[in-house]
Order: C-alpha cells, then structure tokens, then sequence
C-alpha cells in the first residue's frame, strides 16, 4: 500500500498547458498577445448582455438552447445538431474521451494546438504526431501516421501555433482517406478570420458524415475567451456522445448571453476580419522585409503569425527585447519552437512597436 493517491501513469505524463503569459520578468503588466485574443475586446451589444445578466444565483440552461438556436440560425445548421462547452478545449477532450481509449491512437500534425496532446492523453490513448510540411499540416503525413489502432484525428484549419490552413479540397481529401470508423475533428476556432469564399468545407462535411466534429469557439473573433463557450456540430450520435459526458451546466448564464448577443453583432465580426486581415498582412510584410536577419513570418490565415528566427538574433532574445518593450508574445520551446515566437495580432500601433523593436533587435544583433 502507498501512503497518498497514486497518480494514473497516463496522467502523469501530461505536461499541463502553458498559458500566454501577461506580465514581465518583474511581475509588471505588459500588453497581451500571446493567447490571440481579440485587440477589439468584443461588441458592444455582447458587453451589455454581459452587464444586463442578472442570474448568478440560478444555474444556466443546461442545454444552451437559445445559444444553440442562434448558432443554428446564424450558420445553417439543424439546432439538434449542435452542442456548446466550457470553451471549445472542453469539446476537444470530450470528443477524444468519447472516442479513444488505452490502446488507441489520437493522431494530430506537430506543430498543432497543445491541447490535443493533452486530450489524448487524458483518456489513456496514446497522442500520434505526424511530420508537417514546412510547419504547415501534411495531410499526405496524417494519412501515412492512421493506424488500425486510429480512432481520433485532430486538425486545426487554421493551425495554431503556425496559422497554416488547408482548403477545402485538401480537408475533403484527408477525410476520403480515412475510414469511416475514424473521427476527424475539425478544429475550427480561427475560421471566422477566413475570407468566407476561403470556408474549408468542414460544415458540410459534418452534415453529411458520421465521422466529422466540427469545433467552433467565441474565445477568439468573438473577443470573449473569458466567458468560456465554445460548441460543436456534427451527426447525432456525436452530439449524443459529448452530451453524456460533457457538465451538466457547462456553460454560464453570462456567456450563454454574451455568445447569444455576440452572434446577433456580425458587423463585429466583420470589423474583427477586416482589422486583422490589414494588420497581418502589414506585420507579416514588415518581417518579411527583414529575411536578411534570418527572420521569416510563416503565412497565417489566423490572428497571429509565427516568426522564425533563423539568424543572429533569437526567439529567446527578441521575447525579451519585446517584453522591454512593453510586449508579451508566445514563445513555444515546448513544443519544438525554440527559434520561434507567436505574435497575436494587435492594435496598428502595438504591430508598428512590435516591428520596429523587432527589427532594432535585429540590427543590433549583427
Ligand atoms: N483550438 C485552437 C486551435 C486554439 O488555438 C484554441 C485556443 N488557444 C482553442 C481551440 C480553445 O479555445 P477555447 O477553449 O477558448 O474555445
């Protein structure tokens, strides 16, 4: 007999998730874009829900089913057909819960979102990284990595930490080639960045399969991460089984108001796209003009870029120089991104500082 709870070995191997961190060296704040959040904040109308939430003392609805409604209203989808979380990462470790098992493989590319390790791991199965391409998701590589012992396959489109995305006709080809006893989960939280002819299909697909889950969340174009609501939508015994083992109240009565709210301001979301799409385009020239340095923004079609430095100056140094500067930023040495830093999109003036320090730095390291 041992003296304390024994941990479950599958357990003990789970590096817990790093969170984006928001102060410097010396505890002071600095301005947050290492967890790609909305520089927007969120509507306005969605802020007044907020405010206007009078319920603390009673449980939320336990099946969110106005939000439901809204999602199904604003999207094209059977309502029945859709399930919220606590986040969008509630869903994505009820999804490989449901699914996998000891014994089992959960397959996702490297370089894609921490959580998937994690939700593999959680239940017992064992996490499977195929190669990327260039840091960009290899659905060549995906299909090479499927076993017999496959039951999950997780893909962010875009892919988060690199902002990579697949289109349309090659997320159709990953799920051509897998059979039908194997979930694909289509992680879908950066989707509302995309250009809307740039839709990857992922809807369609989980409306006419029984093996697609598509995950959504409010946490990123939305501008409510603190508010913790995400959903999904696929075939009904998918919904069926996250519904089982999701909580019972999973998500608050402030944010199911918020998201209800949120979804009703699409010219937010608009505003949101349209911002970030400026930005990154400009941020990304500007890194891209300092190719001499060994500096390479890889493309993104997210709310951030991944900044390779390949030259004299470093990720670790340039975390630091931009954190003098006012700046946090995601470094992942983690997770085999030592020579690279995550820079969520900000404001116009937080992209100009952040260029420019990145270019002194750049210099100065010659
Ligand atoms: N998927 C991806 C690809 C993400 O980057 C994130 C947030 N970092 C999530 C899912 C989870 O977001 P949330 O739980 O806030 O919905």
């Amino acid at each position: 007999m041992t003296s304390r709870p024994t941990i479950k070995p599958w357990i003990a191997g789970i590096h817990a998730y790093v969170p984006g961190k928001s102060t410097g060296k010396g505890g002071h704040e600095l301005v947050k874009l290492s967890a790609n959040e909305n520089p927007l904040g969120c509507s306005p109308i969605a802020l007044e829900a907020l405010a206007a939430n009078a319920g603390p003392a009673r449980y939320p609805d336990p099946d969110s089913r106005a939000l439901r409604g809204k999602i199904a209203e604003v999207h094209g989808l059977d309502a029945e057909r859709v399930v919220c979380g606590t986040g969008s990462d509630e869903l994505l470790n009820l999804a490989a819960q449901a699914f996998a098992g000891p014994g089992d493989d959960v397959l996702f590319s490297r370089f894609s979102f921490a959580v998937y390790d994690i939700a593999a791991r959680r239940c017992g199965a064992t996490p499977v990284e195929a190669p990327d391409s260039d840091y960009a998701t290899d659905v060549d590589a995906l299909l090479a990595a499927v076993s017999e012992r496959t039951r999950v396959v997780f893909v962010a489109n875009p892919n988060n930490p690199t902002g990579s995305f697949l289109p349309r006709a090659e997320i159709a080809r990953l799920h051509a080639g897998l059979s039908a006893d194997v979930l694909l989960v289509l992680d879908q939280a950066y989707a509302e960045y995309l250009a809307p002819e740039e839709d990857d299909g992922g809807f369609e697909l989980a409306a006419a399969h029984e093996n697609v889950l598509v995950t959504r969340t409010f946490s990123k174009a939305y501008g409510l991460a603190g508010e913790r609501i995400g959903w999904a939508t696929g075939a009904p015994h998918l919904i069926d089984a996250l519904n089982r083992i999701r909580g019972p109240f999973n998500v608050t009565n402030a944010g199911q108001a918020a998201a209800l709210a949120g979804l009703g301001d699409q010219s937010f979301i608009t505003a949101t796209r349209d911002h970030n799409a400026r930005e990154l385009a400009r941020f990304s020239d500007a890194m891209a003009a300092l190719g001499n340095h060994g500096i390479r923004p890889l493309p993104s079609k997210a709310n951030f870029v991944l900044v390779l430095f390949e030259g004299a100056l470093t990720a670790a140094a340039a975390l630091e120089a931009l954190a003098d500067a006012g700046y946090a930023v995601r470094h992942l040495p983690g997770q085999g991104l030592p020579h690279g830093l995550r820079i969520t999109i900000g404001t116009t003036a937080d992209m100009d500082a952040i260029a420019s320090t990145i270019a002194s730095a750049a210099e100065a390291a010659q």
